[in-house]
């Protein structure tokens, strides 16, 4: 048995095309717009995109295009305020970010699922993945308690040795075993694992999804690994597109936003 800590590694981050960007903008008579980004410190793929989005919608690159539009904000972090104030949520979808989850467990996984719009998931698959030893997370109060990891490792100890006792029975590394057998009997050993495995995952969600993911498993009633892995995203998240993840405030670990329901 592996003694594992749940990690979250951001992997992947909105990149925007400029040069595109420009020739859109000549097109419909919006390049001040990026001319005020060139200017400024404005390098913030992830915020740029999302304010794109949203003045693409009411053509508000500049005052003038638009009849209906006399004034613009010009400052990005008011910009992006007022999208999340005004609930304007669907120009967030379309500033992904992507983390890969390691050593989080299948009561994660099972749990993160189940947030459905805005996400794409590859998930380790465990009919393929053969277990020949078991990571597990212990929180720090229960590594405190002596008999509890007495038990609970004998436990384990005992589980990680059914599977390799099985996958020998099964005669799984023999020669000329087929894949197809070897993913059969793999499925069927995994059911001997504990829901607390270690396993992986890649999720990517928009920025809509993860204020909204944030705000429920920070909660003080979520479950307390992703409870915990859901603090780290947060703080990640706080880290790369500040002006989308200033509202919150954060007390005894959850994260509560100024504009819910974005
Ligand atoms: C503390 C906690 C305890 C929980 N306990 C349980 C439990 O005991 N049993 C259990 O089964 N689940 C439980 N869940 C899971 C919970 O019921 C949700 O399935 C899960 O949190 C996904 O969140 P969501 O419903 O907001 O949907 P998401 O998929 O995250 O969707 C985001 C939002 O989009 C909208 N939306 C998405 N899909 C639809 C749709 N089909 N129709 C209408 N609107 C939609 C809703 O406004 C929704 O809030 C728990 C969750 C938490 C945070």
């Amino acid at each position: 048995m592996r003694n594992v800590q749940p990690e979250v590694f951001l992997i992947a981050r909105p990149q925007l095309d400029y040069d595109a960007i420009a020739a859109y903008l000549s097109e419909v008579g919006g390049g001040s717009w990026l001319e005020r980004l060139d200017k400024g410190d404005l390098d913030n793929d992830a915020l740029n995109l999302a304010e794109f989005a949203g003045r693409l919608c009411y053509r508000s690159w500049e005052p003038g295009l638009n009849p209906n539009v006399t004034r613009v904000r010009s400052e990005q972090d008011a910009y992006l305020q007022n999208i999340l104030s005004s609930a304007h949520g669907s120009v967030l979808e379309h500033v992904s970010f992507s983390f890969a989850l390691h050593n989080v467990s299948r009561v994660l996984t099972h749990e993160l699922v189940r947030h459905r719009p805005g996400v794409a998931i590859s998930q380790e698959s465990l009919r393929f993945v053969r277990l020949s030893d078991i990571g597990f997370w212990f929180p720090d109060w229960a590594s405190a308690d002596a008999e509890l990891m007495h038990r609970a490792t004998a436990i384990l100890g005992q589980l990680e040795e059914f599977q390799l006792w099985m996958a020998d029975h099964f005669g799984l590394d023999a020669e000329g075993v087929a894949f197809s057998e070897k993913k059969h009997k793999t499925s069927f050993m995994r059911r001997f694992a504990p829901d607390g495995v270690a396993t992986g995952l890649l999720w990517t969600a928009n920025i809509r999804t993860l204020r909204h993911t944030i705000e429920a498993r920070t909660d003080p009633g979520a479950e307390e690994e992703i409870r915990m892995l859901f603090g780290k995203i947060a703080e990640l998240m706080r880290a790369e597109a500040p002006a989308l993840f200033g509202d919150y405030t954060v007390t005894d670990g959850a994260w509560i936003p100024g504009w819910r329901k974005v």
